[in-house]
């Protein structure tokens, strides 16, 4: 995660916000010391900077975000990889300055022999990870989700009855707000520039809400969008008519990482995908003459879309 922002809306007492203020923020300042690559020594860094076949003791939490990570990577043949991240640098997406230009093919072709997934190993045994090969970890696509979770949690220990959490976009609701309303919850139409325009709203709880779209964090040259989302099978930039997936899911880190593997899949696989494994997903879809939303059968079921 860099600079991510984060918005956190309790019905509590006045006098307990001070503390779940103070508690919201040591979860997350945690999380970025754990797993974040904009920081140089955190845990994820710390493994990244490793030589291969060492094995790393992890804290239970990169563990669990790992071994997430690891299944949803099975789970969509590889379209969500951690370990994409030396493909992220190329296109200049990753910590370092964005470079705004194509890279070389040949630089692309090399980068494949530094990704894959399959090499790296977790060992429940004593919550370790090692990797068999040159990789590094990039947490991006599933920590803002893991962060709400983590939040979800520590709220749900001070029993905190009904909370709104955002991180980054992702959300996750709990509970109804005081006027004993569910939570209203806006999808915006894709759109770049500074203007939002309201797409629908969805009235919803007790559930998390995930969205990747290809249109706030990308770059143009010669009129082409180059996306922050890499397919690592191709190397490049997804490049397809997706402009963006809404994931609904009782946890936040998988529709954070499911969101993200969907965009990956384009617009043909990904609504079958969803339709088969049962997940509940929105799909905003580039038209000649604008959009066109496509929702998944969980998704219509969980939003009583007719
Ligand atoms: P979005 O919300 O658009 O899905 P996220 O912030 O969740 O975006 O994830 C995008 C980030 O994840 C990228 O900046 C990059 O660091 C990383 N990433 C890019 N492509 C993949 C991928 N195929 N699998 C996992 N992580 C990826
Ligand atoms: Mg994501």
């Amino acid at each position: 995660m860099g600079q991510v922002s984060y918005r956190v809306l309790v019905v509590t007492k006045p006098s307990e916000q001070q503390s779940i203020h103070n508690g919201i923020e040591s979860k997350l300042d945690e999380i970025v010391q754990l797993m974040s690559t904009y920081v140089s020594d955190s845990q994820v860094s710390q493994f990244n900077d490793l030589e291969i076949n060492k094995a790393f003791k992890v804290d239970p939490k990169t563990f669990e975000v790992l071994t997430l990570s690891q299944l949803i990577s099975e789970q969509t043949d590889g379209a969500f990889d951690i370990t994409v991240g030396p493909l992220v640098d190329l296109w200049g997406f990753g910590p370092k300055a964005r470079p705004e230009q194509i890279p070389d093919p040949m630089q692309i072709k090399q980068s494949f022999q530094l990704i894959g997934f399959a090499a790296i190993k977790l060992n429940i045994a004593d919550v370790s990870v090692l990797k068999q090969k040159y990789r590094r970890i990039d947490l991006s696509a599933i920590a803002k989700g893991y962060a709400v979770d983590e939040i979800a949690r520590y709220l749900d220990s001070q029993l905190v009855s009904a909370y709104m959490i955002e991180v980054g976009g992702e959300i996750r609701l709990k509970g109804l707000k005081p006027n004993g309303e569910k939570w209203r919850i806006a999808i915006e139409k894709p759109q770049t520039g500074f203007t939002q325009q309201i797409l629908t709203t969805l009235v919803i709880t007790d559930i998390s809400m995930a969205t990747s779209g290809d249109y706030r964090n990308f770059f143009e040259v010669d009129g082409v969008r180059f996306s922050h989302t890499i397919d690592p099978k191709t190397g490049y930039p997804i490049a397809h008519n997706l402009a963006s997936v809404t994931v609904l899911n009782k946890d936040c880190a998988t529709a954070d990482a499911l969101a993200t593997a969907l965009m990956v899949m384009g617009e043909v696989d990904a609504v079958k995908f969803a339709n088969e494994k049962n997940i509940a997903a929105f799909f905003i879809i580039k038209t000649d003459d604008g959009f066109k939303q496509v929702s998944s059968k969980s998704y219509k079921i969980l939003t009583n879309e007719k």
